[in-house]
């Protein structure tokens, strides 16, 4: 049963009014239905696909409706429970995830909800927290238990907020594979190539180049970046031929989604090795790619979306010290403080890398 006593009937919340403008209101608080839950929020990250939601560049998508409340990285305790739920409980710590499936198409039936037939389809029980369905930049909200796993008694809840970026650079690793012994070129040293890096030589990967540019390149050797590879002053292919006697990289991991970084990732990588492709670009970037080098390499390309069915994984790897997250997070900020933090986040300002809202009050450490 819940004890509903503690809960009050309004909440603070970001909100999306228009295209391009958000205020911090007060919104009444929803409460769980069938295989559902409340989680008061304890820590939200700012992901970089959050800005473009906020200016509008993608209002009729992200979000479908206005007012909305975006955001997806998060983690908090659950404070009331919807009929059905089984093996959660009030007070239990959570990370979320911002994709639910439908559950019953041909691709989630394969555990591949991010690539839900029926996405954006509410009706047919698709969610995409903080995109189509309410967000995480609010003091509670209501989540599937589908989308929560219980954060370990040793991660904290800033910690957690990073679990869903974490899973977003295991999911795409693990449709690749890294060599043991190998070396990887992660391109862009943002949160996913910081933690990319970290993963990469946690799967066995014997050398990390990381390629970027500025004080977060510089940062990289800190996650663990044996050559760093600034491409304002060399060009990356040639760089990293040489790093590797000709040989190229065993895998190329693309986490900037920046124009001109797919063509020069099949160009880094060795023959019958893989590129895969992490960061997000926009729809202008069309790439010319050597489509002969490609096939005669047997070079293999992949997408990856977001984060199935990982997060349990990042939770173990960040609880056993294999992943360090918690010094990616740079600055913390309470929501009322939102567009200040926004500021510090689009502009890369004081050595940024991930920022973290905290809803309901800063955390003990
Ligand atoms: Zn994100
Ligand atoms: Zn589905």
């Amino acid at each position: 049963m819940n004890d509903n006593t503690t809960i009050p009937t309004t909440m603070r919340a970001l909100r999306l009014t228009t295209p391009g403008k958000f205020e911090i209101q007060d919104v009444k608080i929803s409460h769980p239905g069938e295989g559902e839950v409340l989680c008061k929020i304890r820590a939200v990250a700012i992901c970089g696909s959050d800005p473009e939601i906020i200016r509008g560049d993608l209002a009729g998508t992200w979000p479908p409706v206005y007012p909305f409340t975006p955001g997806h990285e998060w983690s908090g305790e659950i404070v009331e429970i919807g009929p059905g739920v089984h093996g959660f409980e009030v007070g239990d710590r959570v990370a979320g995830e911002a994709h639910k499936g439908c559950g019953y198409c041909i691709n989630c039936l394969q555990g591949r909800y991010t690539l839900c037939l029926n996405y954006g389809n509410n009706e047919a029980g698709h969610r995409h927290y903080g995109f189509t369905s309410p967000g995480a930049y609010a003091q509670y909200n209501v989540y599937s238990i589908k989308s929560i796993k219980k954060l370990d008694d040793k991660v904290s809840f800033r910690e957690g907020a990073l679990v869903d970026t974490g899973g977003v650079t295991l999911h795409g690793m693990e449709i690749a594979g890294i060599t043991p012994g190998g070396t990887v070129a992660v391109i862009g040293p943002g949160p996913i190539g910081m933690i990319a890096m970290q993963y990469a030589k946690a799967l066995g990967a014997a050398r990390v180049i990381m390629i970027g540019r500025g004080a977060r390149l510089q940062a990289a050797k800190k996650f663990g970046a044996d050559i760093l590879i600034n491409f304002e002053n060399e060009d990356p292919v040639t760089a990293v031929m040489e790093a590797t006697e000709q040989f190229g990289v065993n895998e190329v991991i693309e986490c900037s989604g920046a124009a001109g970084t797919l063509n020069q990732s099949v160009r880094m990588v060795a023959k019958g090795g893989s590129v895969i492709l992490m960061g997000v670009p926009s729809d202008k970037v069309i790439e010319p790619l050597p489509f002969k080098h490609i096939v005669h390499n047997e070079i293999a390309i992949f997408g990856s979306r977001a984060n199935p069915n990982v997060s349990w994984k990042i939770i173990e790897c960040i609880a056993s010290k294999k992943v360090n997250v918690k010094d990616l997070i740079t600055h913390t900020f309470p929501l009322e403080e939102f567009e200040k933090a926004l500021d510090v986040f689009v502009n890369r300002k004081e050595g940024v890398i991930k920022v973290v809202i905290e809803p309901n009050g800063p955390e003990k450490e």
